[in-house]
């Protein structure tokens, strides 16, 4: 079962999950969603990208191409490998 905590909500849209660990703040992501499903966090010492509107996300994984740094993942290859 999927649990959608409203913290969880600004890590995955239906589609994608997003690693804020892996992220190395560059943006590529923000610019490939045509979607505008995602953000920035740009603080001084605080940068990453965030999902802003989880639900216009239609599952285009174009943000996930345009990550170089695998900090966003397929929702679908994420949940199929956790053991049952
Ligand atoms: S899967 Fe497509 S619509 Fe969803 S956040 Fe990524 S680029 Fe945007
Ligand atoms: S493309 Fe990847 S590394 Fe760059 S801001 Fe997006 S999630 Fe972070």
């Amino acid at each position: 079962m999927t649990f959608h905590s409203p913290f969880q909500r600004h890590k995955e849209t239906l589609y994608i999950r997003l690693d804020t660990s892996r992220c190395k703040a560059c943006w590529d992501c923000v610019q490939a969603c045509p979607q505008g499903v995602l953000g920035k966090v740009d603080l001084h010492f605080h940068r990453h990208a965030h999902i802003d509107r989880a639900e216009n996300c239609k599952g285009c994984l174009l943000c996930l191409d345009a990550c170089t740094h695998q900090a966003i993942l397929n929702r679908e290859v994420v949940y199929d490998n956790v053991p049952q």
